[in-house]
Formats: C-alpha cells, structure tokens, sequence
C-alpha cells in the first residue's frame, strides 16, 4: 500500500469522498487520488517521494510556478505584522489601488474569498441596480457553486442530469436562463422572449471550466449590444482569465467594456481571494453605501492580500505574458500531429481534446476548425482521456483529474517541461491507441 492509499482511506472516513473540492477524488479518472505533500517551482512532490511535472498548477492561481520567492517573502512579511486584524488596513487598499489603476473598467472594487462569493455577490449588485430577477448564462460555463449557477455548469457536473446539483431552491432553476455558446440566434431569441427581465448576463469570456472553449469576438460583441438594448448588465466572469491572458484579462481582447467583473485565482497568489467590482454607480449600491448586503469576516485577510500583490507585481510588465505565450506556442508545436489529439489554446492555458478515434478527431476538425461550444466535441472525448491518464502520471505527469478540465502553464515551465509533456503524450497516445 501506497502512503497516498493509507491516507486516502483515512480520509475516507473525514469528509466526503476524502476530499474538499470533488474533483481532486480522481472519481472520473478512476484509482486513488494522489496525495501530493508539496510542490517548487513547475514541480510536485507526493507523499510516497515521487516527482511529477504539474500542469494543472492547483487549477489556475499559480501563474508563477509552486513557491515563487516574491509571493514567498510578502507572504512572511505580512505574517510577521500578524494575520488578521478584522480591521481598516493599508493592504487591502494598495492591492485594490494597483487593480483599480490599471483595469479602467474596474472603477470600484470589493474583495472576498472565492470566486463563488464574487459571482454571487455581483449578481446580487445586477439585480437590484436592474429591479429585475432573470439571470442568463451560457452552455458549459461555471460560475462557482452559488445554487443560481449550478446549471449546464461543466466539468465537475459533466455528467450530472439538469439542474447539476441536488438541493437547489425551486427559484434558482426557474430565475436562470441558458443560452448555448456561439450561438448568435439563440442568443437573440432568449433576448426576445425574457429580455426585459433579464438582470444581468454572466459569462467566461474566455470559458476554460468545460474544456477550452474560444468564443469569437463578434459573439461577445453581440452580446454585449443585446445586453445594453435590453437594459441587462453584462457581468465577465474572468476567475480564470483574469491575469492570466493578460495583466486585464479578456475583456480588452473581446473589445468589450463588462459593466461587473469577477476575479479570484491568480488575483491571490495562490490563497484564498475573489473579487468583484466595476463601474462606480453599480458598486456604490454595495453596504455601507447601499442597500445591497455583503460582507466577510476573514474578507480581505492582509496574507492573502499581499501575496496577490506580489504576484500582480510580478505580472504587470507583460514579460510573463510574453514568455508564457512562447510556451503555449511551443506545446501546440510539439503536439502537432498527434493522431486523435485536438489541442485547444489560448494564451497559457490548453485542453487536450482527445476523441474516440483520429477518424472522429479528423471528422470534427473539418466541421469546427475551433471547438467553441460543448455541442462541438468529438465522440467519445472523455474516455480517451482516462485512458492516458495513469499511464501519464507513471511517466510523472501530472494534469487535472478530469477530461474536462483546462491545463496550465507558468512562468515557472521551462522549454524542456513542455518538450517532456508533449513528448509523454506522444508516447502514451501512441501506446494506447
Ligand atoms: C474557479 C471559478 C469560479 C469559482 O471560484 P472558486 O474560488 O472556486 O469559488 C468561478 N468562475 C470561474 C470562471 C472559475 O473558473
């Protein structure tokens, strides 16, 4: 036995499937979920002693690699003035100066714990500066796990039956709408039917949580406009996206102005912060100043504050970005060809689309030069992936424990780590074709 299996069986018995977010219990990739005692760099090392090369960088936030030494060292300084102060404190304030400053979009701020409060408190702000109860969101994007977002929410709930969770209040299945993604028609026909009711449009512009799907610029241009005809307010989920395909996230990519956006991942190197703000009039609505409660005892917390600043810091002069894209760049290279493969990519995050068969890969390539919504993939994706999984892991790769889950390249992946991941799955590919 394994340490990983004694821990595991531990675990068991301490929460819910061992675990604390559902998609680490391996339950889609099958065997036991790897206990992982700590990582450097591009690196994580497992409770049993062995290496792997991470890709999927704790889903996200760790942009610059497993123990960065800037975020390491704000992170100590901080300690040593104490933790918590529940409090006015300066940190707060520098971190939401340097994000106000720089995303003019952002006018105002609010910072909270996760990405799940940023989405649910945003969209309280959208319906009572709106008066109206409707929210809309798209095929396969995820938005936490607020109940009102808990429909065609992708990966973790994949194969979950509509509505995607149990337990759900009646009102929160019947007050939100689904648009399928890249669908401009679709998408006029909701506004037609339910356009005066509609609060606010949620949307990754960049939806990265049901494998990678690239929306055209056109779409969410549309989007927009349909938004502001209807007088619905346009909220850009960028927990993903947000420093991450850029120090501004996806909003200046789209050519679109989001009137609420939502942050979390990267914005707190690593521990644990969202945020969610935009223009002045919309976040004045927010307690103190408004009607709109929201609050946080541990909201804030001047650890997490200043490692997210570090890692903005470190961010902001767009050198990562440009390295990081070499990356991506290079990966896409070195896969091409893969029989079977259809490597979605934009910027330094990547899905490894595997379909049943290279005649079913070739056959949705010559539909969809670009996979951009669920009804897009290719027969039998999901079960190609378990299929490689373990024996990637063998060869000491580590990816998200889900076929639809997004990989993630850091600063801290060297040309040679992306060789040795497109060499592995080269390898395997073949091995178990
Ligand atoms: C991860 C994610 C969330 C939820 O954030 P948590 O911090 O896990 O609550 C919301 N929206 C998007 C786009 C995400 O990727």
């Amino acid at each position: 036995m394994t340490r990983s299996e004694e821990l595991y069986a531990r675990a068991l018995r301490v929460a819910p499937g061992g675990v604390h977010s559902p998609v680490r219990a391996f339950r889609s990739v099958g065997g036991t979920p790897i206990f992982m005692s700590g990582g450097h760099g591009a690196r994580l090392r497992d409770v049993d002693g062995r290496e792997f090369l991470d890709f999927c960088m704790a889903f996200g936030p760790m942009i610059l690699g497993h123990g960065n030494e800037a975020v390491r060292t704000a992170v100590i300084e901080a300690l040593d003035r104490g933790w918590s102060l529940g409090t006015a404190e300066p940190y707060s304030l520098e971190l939401g100066e340097y994000i106000t400053s720089r995303i003019p979009w952002v006018e105002s701020l609010r910072f909270v714990n996760s990405g799940t409060e940023a989405v649910m408190s945003a969209l309280r702000v959208a319906r009572a500066a709106t008066g109206r109860s409707k929210l809309l969101k798209f095929e396969g994007c995820y938005h936490g796990h607020a109940d009102a977002m808990l429909l065609r929410a992708g990966s973790g709930l994949a194969d979950a039956p509509l509505p995607d969770s149990a337990g759900l209040g009646a009102l929160a299945a019947s007050e939100t709408l689904v648009a399928p993604l890249d669908d401009a028609a679709a998408l006029e026909k909701v506004f037609e039917a339910h356009g005066a009711q509609i609060a606010c449009v949620i949307i990754e512009p960049m939806p990265a949580n049901y494998g990678l799907l690239p929306q055209r610029n056109e779409f969410l241009q549309h989007l927009a406009r349909l938004t502001q005809r209807h007088g619905a307010l346009l909220l850009f989920d960028e927990v993903i996206s947000g420093f991450r395909v850029g120090f501004q996230g996806y909003a200046p990519i789209a050519g679109v102005t989001p009137d609420l956006v939502t942050y979390g991942k990267i914005i707190g190197g690593g521990f644990p912060v969202g945020a969610y703000g935009g223009r002045r009039d919309l976040m004045q609505l927010v307690a103190p100043v408004g009607p709109v409660y929201q609050a946080g005892t541990l909201s804030a917390n001047p650890v997490a504050m200043c490692a997210g600043l570090a890692m903005l810091r470190a961010l902001d002069d767009g050198s990562v970005y440009a390295q990081l894209e070499a990356r991506g760049a290079q990966l896409e290279r070195e896969l091409e060809g893969v029989p079977g493969l259809i490597l979605q990519r934009q910027a330094s995050v990547f899905w490894l689309c595997l379909a049943g068969s290279a005649e079913a890969a070739r056959r949705t390539r010559a539909e969809h030069a670009i996979l951009r919504s669920p009804a897009h993939y290719p027969e039998g994706c999901a079960k190609r992936y378990v299929a490689i999984y373990h024996p990637l892991l063998a060869r000491g790769i580590y990816l998200a424990p889900s076929a639809f889950e997004v990989g993630f390249i850091s600063a801290a992946h060297t040309s040679a780590d992306i060789s040795a991941l497109a060499t592995a799955i080269r390898a395997t590919c073949a091995a178990t074709a």
